[in-house]
């Protein structure tokens, strides 16, 4: 079943037809968390993301090799335990656990391997020893440094400008600007006070670069599938995780390079000093079920920005209850129906909606358009009695099907008295149709544009479409008035 699957490649920044290296077979390496703090949301959006493509992969009928490092040495793990005066062990052990713990609570798929940075040093010390071999690193004052001039290839993934780069500047940090494109240190010297190991290229650490293209080598070999992360990985991460493997092994890491886009909190960047830095325990604290988290970060295209609110939250869990409580009018369907309609064709063209969708690139927003699309057409079957007992079986089977993808688990909401909640009746054809109810911050701008276009500032109306665009939301002027639907992924 399905047509050919596509994904937006960050190397090239086009939709291209998904063709894997060996047929039937997938291996993706997503970068994992650096476990130097509790995961934040924001990860969360990422790991989510990855978890959608690997379901959607695995639906297809896919045999997914999976592998997600834990970098558990860098400079910020270093500075932790140092600040702690602790060993490096002691200090990421709870922020390994507490992802462990909230991955199995988002129900995502755990990977096949999870190798820790700490201990894969011998491959990553090869790794550096081949780069100086070949030429493209060198030793000083007992660091090694990728030399990026002598790799022409660099800086395709994140079309930097290499113009604006001063000949030999050097870092030491793991982490930098685009504006500071300079040669990187594969392996840092050993500091008084920091975790080192013994090496021939001396004593020293790894710099998290070279953590991953070691690590993606040993498990999934020196060319694979897919490659993810969030779009602040792409430089100066991904960008040197190309140069070191290719440089070193001569072929291509990985043939597509799929990054999500951020999340943000109120509009704002996450930060523990703004007091809208989040863990997952922290909105579970207030009431809320894990697939209602899961829900809102899945529903916004992974290549747009997701802004968090909890309004957002409370819209991602109506949708998720009302398909529970669709589910759980299922169930009440007794016996034969007197006049029964054939649910078949609109399972069917449900399907097709939530396949189609999500082979164009992940959209999400069109998958869960064709599910909100079967339950508002086969209610009204329902209301009527025209439904079989057959029939709402293969209702239910087929959300179980899609739920291999969504694993939002859907439930209905039932009340004290064990009834499905009346105010979420999946009956009332005007709540259905708030499935994807706009947030109130939306509703403003669109009655803001209606009153601009009422007086004929069509300036102001066009930018207030362009704002609604980049929340995600596109309008569409009909003869009977206003109509807005959840966007796609972005254009290119
Ligand atoms: P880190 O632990 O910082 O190395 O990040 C682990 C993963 O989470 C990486 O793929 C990051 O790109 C991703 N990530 C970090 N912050 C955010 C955010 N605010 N939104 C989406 N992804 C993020
Ligand atoms: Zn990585």
């Amino acid at each position: 079943m399905g047509g050919m699957i596509r994904f937006h490649n960050t190397m090239g920044g086009k939709v291209e037809d998904f063709v894997p290296i060996e047929p039937g077979h997938v291996k993706l390496y997503t970068c994992g968390p650096t476990v130097y703090d509790y995961p934040h949301i924001g990860n969360w959006r990422a790991y989510v993301f990855e978890d959608l493509l690997k379901r959607f992969l695995l639906f297809r009928g896919f045999k997914v090799a999976h592998v997600m490092n834990i970098t558990d040495v860098d400079d910020k793990t270093i500075r932790g335990a140092q600040a702690k005066g602790v060993g490096l062990d002691e200090y990421t052990k709870p922020f390994i656990e507490a992802f462990g713990r909230d991955r199995d609570t988002l129900a995502i798929l755990p990977a096949d391997h999870y190798p820790r940075a700490t201990a894969h040093i011998p491959e990553m010390v090869a790794l550096v020893r081949t780069l100086l071999e070949k030429g493209f690193a060198y030793k000083k004052e007992g660091s090694v440094y990728f030399a990026i001039d002598r790799y022409p290839a660099y800086g395709r993934l994140s079309k930097i400008n290499l113009e604006d780069r001063r000949p030999g500047a050097r870092g030491d940090a793991d982490e930098y600007e685009k504006e500071s494109v300079h040669d990187f240190a594969l392996w840092k010297a050993t500091k008084p006070g920091e975790p080192f190991w013994e090496a021939e290229i001396g004593p020293g650490r790894p710099g998290w670069h070279v953590e991953c293209s070691a690590m993606s080598a040993r498990y999934l070999g020196t060319t694979f599938d897919i490659h993810c992360g969030g779009v602040d990985n792409i430089f100066p991460h991904h960008e040197n995780e190309i140069a070191q493997s290719e440089a070193a092994n001569g072929v291509k890491l990985a043939h597509y390079w799929l990054h999500c886009h951020h999340l943000i909190v109120d509009g704002e960047k996450m930060s523990k000093s703004k007091g809208n830095f989040y863990a997952l325990a922290d909105i579970l604290a207030k009431g809320y079920e894990p697939s209602d988290v899961r829900y809102l970060l899945l529903s916004t295209h992974y290549r747009r920005m997701l802004n968090f609110t909890f309004e957002a939250l409370d819209q991602a869990r109506t949708a998720r209850q009302r398909m529970g409580n669709f589910l759980g009018e299922l169930k009440d369907v007794a016996g034969p129906a007197e006049q029964t309609a054939s649910v078949e064709p609109l399972i069917e063209a449900a399907r097709a909606g939530f396949v189609a969708g999500l082979e164009d690139d992940l959209n999400i927003a069109e998958a869960l358009a064709a599910v909100f699309t079967l339950i508002k057409n086969a209610n009204p079957l329902l209301v009527r009695g025209a439904v079989s007992k057959d029939g709402a079986a293969k209702l239910a089977a087929f959300f179980k099907e899609i739920d291999t993808v969504l694993a939002i688990d859907p439930k209905p909401e039932v009340t004290a008295s064990g009834r499905i909640d009346p105010t979420l009746n999946v009956r009332s054809a005007e709540l259905i149709h708030t499935a994807d109810a706009l947030t109130l911050e939306i509703q403003e701008k669109v009655a803001a544009r209606q009153k601009a276009r009422a007086e004929r500032d069509f300036a102001r109306a066009d930018a207030i479409r362009r704002e609604l665009l980049d929340m995600g939301i596109v309008l569409e002027d009909t003869k009977d008035g206003v109509r807005w639907k959840k966007a796609g992924p972005p254009k290119g």
